[in-house]
């Protein structure tokens, strides 16, 4: 609790020099009754100078103190009453990461506490807080080979705290290394203990390893190194006396890190120890509090289970977007749908499964207008290299925290238009299969009846765990999940934005959001749904290795041979694909080894022809 305690001593210094109107923030009541009122009241009595202004009886009450005539309110967030009442000069929030996101709908409590100061010029405000939910990454100062924290982009934290951190000065707090004089900060990174550990030995043997010349440190050292420690920004540097050059960023908001292992309370011990056993709990609120209270760490559900954004990028190779790597024998499209945009990926699938996605893009424009939805259907026609999309799977699901409603009569008006082509999906928490076949329940007019359209019901559990095995697939394996070179930061990091949770006790595991847009793995949980509803895994590669006999005739086998649905879900999408894919099945076992990969040229224009044809059904010439 050092920061309450730093808190209080802005508080009292200045009702001690300058004593303005104040108000002392906390998430709520109970809080401010267990942990500030006290502390507040034992501050003025053990201060003689805050002692003689106090105001004994008069005017004082439990939550509104006088001091020299100025009045120190204590009030909590849960009422937006509170917050918008009388201005202040000082305002102190703590804990600003439990408070209410929004105070009865009136805004954030940082806001409102914020705006108590507007009539106050020399108005101060000071914010504390352990942080919660975000993900963050570290990097190494190449001027002064300290470890910061990186800047992230406000939507991957979830934290209010942190957010406000990275809009200051960041200051972070630094140790000197006893062995080789070197600074380095603090944190989580740090701590180490012997394999193997318990929670009890680890409370007797964990340590601080110095990041540069991995000298030990015990909590003997700690008085010592907190004692010559100092705080040290980005665009600053500090020597081995303590001297810290450069400026910090110019900004009107400092801002201060503090790890949880500087703490004089607690030992690095403990902390080793609380950590051990809620990882070994399997709890991740447990292990949540540890890295928010005991280190002051922001926590990413998953921890290092989860695959991080860096692996992502690593399956990038060596070809550019909308070009179709040889191997690729089947387009599919997913689409996720939002309220002003559609997001989609395009996937390319090959022998064994093997995949290359082949773009990943937004369309613009409400959806519930139609324009966005002519962009999609150019989309779902348009051919790449040699192919079309064989598979279009559309998300109409409705998920708890979507703050909005999907155009769903949009959605299957659209699907109509592609019947056995584009199917409507709804995920599931969980179900026996990856996919039922099931009917829309939205349902205006009989229509849908009419048209029978299909809608897919998808696990998503199943169809997220598929994508997040595939991302540490051995590499170059067959099965294996490639993106192309030009790849986003953006597209990667939203491919681990949910991490898979077991709570304990429950035997569903749960996804929970680690950072904010997850757009493009919705999508690539359909394209995992849509390659087990094609039996991508049981394509195989080219024959022309296999046999030398002309590929026409082999060709022309294909075609005759009867393409099967692989599962019982719908009828085969197979309707217009080209020619020369063959769907292998256990009952076109023989098609299997002959498909050719690429059609000859008569079987393109052949193609072409068809597709035409098609387009001139569903568009009119
Ligand atoms: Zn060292």
């Amino acid at each position: 609790m050092g920061k309450t305690e730093g808190q209080l001593d802005v508080l009292g210094h200045r009702f001690d020099q300058s004593p303005t109107p104040a108000i002392f923030v906390g998430p709520n009541q109970q809080f401010m009754l267990d942990e500030i009122e006290p502390r507040v009241t034992k501050m003025i009595e053990g201060a003689a100078t805050l002692r003689k202004k106090a105001a004994h009886g008069k005017g004082s009450r439990q939550f509104r103190k006088v001091i020299g005539g100025v009045p120190l309110r204590l009030i909590w967030a849960g009422s937006a009453t509170q917050l918008s009442g009388s201005g202040a000069g000082l305002v102190l929030i703590d804990e600003l990461d439990r408070m209410l996101g929004n105070v009865s709908g009136e805004g954030n409590p940082l806001g409102l506490a914020k705006a108590r100061g507007h009539t106050f010029r020399d108005r101060k405000y000071g914010v504390t807080s352990s942080p919660k939910l975000g993900v963050v990454d570290c990097y190494v100062c190449p001027l002064s080979g300290l470890t910061f924290w990186t800047v992230m982009p406000p939507e991957d934290i979830e934290s209010p705290i942190w957010q406000l951190f990275q809009t200051g000065t960041m200051h972070h707090w630094a140790w000197p290394c006893l062995q080789c004089e070197t600074f380095f900060i603090p944190r989580f990174a740090n701590l180490k203990w012997p394999d193997g550990a318990t929670a009890t030995s680890a409370r007797r043997d964990a340590y601080v390893e110095c990041p540069h010349c991995g000298g030990i440190a015990v909590d003997a050292d700690k008085a010592e190194m907190n004692a010559r420690g100092r705080y040290v920004a980005p665009g600053q540097r500090v020597d081995s006396d303590g001297t810290v050059h450069g400026a910090a960023a110019d900004s009107h908001v400092v801002t201060f890190w503090v790890s949880g292992l500087a703490s004089p309370f607690v030992s690095f011990g403990e902390r080793a120890s609380d950590y051990i056993e809620a990882k070994a709990s399997g709890d991740q609120s447990k292990l949540q509090t540890v890295m928010n209270t005991g280190f002051g760490e922001l926590f990413s559900p998953g921890g290092g289970e989860v695959p991080e954004w860096h692996e992502v990028a690593a399956l990038r190779r060596p070809y550019r977007s909308l070009t179709v790597p040889d191997g690729v024998k089947v387009l599919t499209l997913a689409v996720d749908v939002q309220t002003t945009c559609l997001y989609y990926t395009i996937r390319g699938w090959g022998a064994h499964g093997t995949s290359w996605k082949i773009e990943a893009g937004q369309l613009m424009g409400r959806t519930t207008d139609t324009d966005v939805w002519d962009q999609l259907a150019l989309l779902v026609t348009r051919p790449i290299g040699d192919l079309s999309i064989r598979l279009t799977f559309i998300d109409s699901g409705f998920r708890p925290g979507k703050p909005f409603s999907l155009p769903v009569n949009r959605i299957y008006q659209f699907c109509r238009r592609f019947p056995r082509r584009v199917y409507p999906t709804k995920g599931r928490a969980s179900q026996d299969k990856p996919i039922i076949l099931g009917k829309p329940d939205v349902n205006r007019k009989a229509e849908v009846a009419k048209y029978g359209l299909d809608l897919l019901w998808l696990d998503t559990d199943w169809c997220k765990s598929w994508v997040h095995e595939r991302l540490r697939w051995e590499a170059d394996a067959p099965g294996a999940w490639y993106l192309p070179e030009d790849t986003t930061d953006d597209y990667c990091k939203q491919i681990v934005s949910e991490a898979r949770i077991k709570k304990p006790g429950s035997s569903q595991p749960t996804w929970v959001p680690r950072s904010r847009n997850n757009h493009f793995l919705d999508c690539e949980g359909l394209q995992a749904a849509m390659a087990h509803q094609l039996r991508v895994d049981l394509l195989r590669g080219d024959p022309a290795v296999v046999a030398d006999a002309p590929r026409a005739s082999k060709r022309a086998a294909v075609a005759k041979s009867p393409v099967k649905a692989a599962t019982p879900v719908p009828s085969s999408p197979a309707v217009p694909a080209r020619a020369g894919t063959a769907f292998a099945t256990a009952a076109s076992a023989q098609a299997k080894t002959s498909a050719p990969a690429k059609p000859a040229p008569a079987a393109r224009a052949e193609r072409r022809a068809r597709l035409a044809a098609l387009t001139n059904r569903l568009y009119g010439p």
